[in-house]
């Protein structure tokens, strides 16, 4: 795990993410704060439409908050210029979308080797090692479109850890899972915190909410009290 002074993995505080489509405006973050500590799940929870894709994006420094920060590993990624943005990101920040994150012509294998090439000088585990974590040894050579559905969750899941990153945010990571592939990235997941990473979920999944530490729940923009 990344060593550092700051004993939070995340922390945001008073974000703000405003969209323009013509005369409409969407307040869609309202002054968010919170932090995810080391080893620790945190669920952010609400209905759709309430603000998590738009959250997960500004932490994940994909989108930039029109206002507030966001501190990783005590290293702040909003507000920098986006080359910079890029480095921290690929080596601090493990992203999973319920979209896969791979990319279709690549093999498991190469999807991983890609996501540490991104974050030169990062000293993350090897491809195989993260493959026979998730339980993917046998589909190392396989492209994206020849795995099944719970396969693919965990062949993501291997290329958001491929460089150790200080916190893990998924954005319903297993909205399109059956019951028994979701409780495995569940597991997954819990056990990456329990190995000491930060992990923060977005869901409305009751069995995603059960695996955290702490839900907070998000509605209209807002973390309510
Ligand atoms: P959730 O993931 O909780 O369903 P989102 O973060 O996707 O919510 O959306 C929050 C609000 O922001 C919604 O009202 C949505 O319509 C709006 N929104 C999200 N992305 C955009 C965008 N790119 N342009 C305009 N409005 C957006
Ligand atoms: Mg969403």
């Amino acid at each position: 795990m990344a060593a550092g002074q700051d004993p939070h993995a995340l922390e945001a505080r008073d974000l703000y993410r405003f969209y323009r489509a013509g005369e409409e405006e969407t307040l869609a973050l309202r002054g968010v704060s919170l932090t995810v500590g080391r080893g620790e799940v945190v669920a952010v929870a609400g209905p759709s439409g309430a603000g998590k894709s738009t959250l997960v994006a500004c932490l994940a420094g994909l989108e930039e908050p029109d206002g507030g920060v966001v501190l990783i590993g005590g290293e702040r990624i909003s507000h920098r210029p986006e080359a910079d943005r890029a480095r921290a990101r690929a080596r601090r920040i493990g992203v999973l979308l319920q979209s896969a994150n791979l990319i279709g012509h690549l093999d498991v294998r190469a999807n991983i080797r890609l996501a540490q090439h991104a974050a030169r000088g990062g000293a993350g585990p090897q491809a195989g090692e993260l493959l026979e974590d998730v339980g993917l040894s046998h589909r190392s050579r396989a492209l994206p479109s020849q795995l099944a559905g719970g396969e693919l969750a965990r062949a993501a899941l291997a290329v958001a850890l491929a460089n150790d990153p200080d916190i893990l945010l998924a954005d319903e990571p297993t909205g399109e899972l059956d019951g028994q592939s979701e409780q495995q990235v569940l597991d997954r997941l819990r056990a990456r915190a329990e190995a000491g990473g930060g992990v923060l979920l977005v869901t409305h999944s009751r069995q995603v909410m059960n695996i955290a530490d702490r839900v907070l729940a998000l509605r209209d923009g807002r973390i309510q009290p």
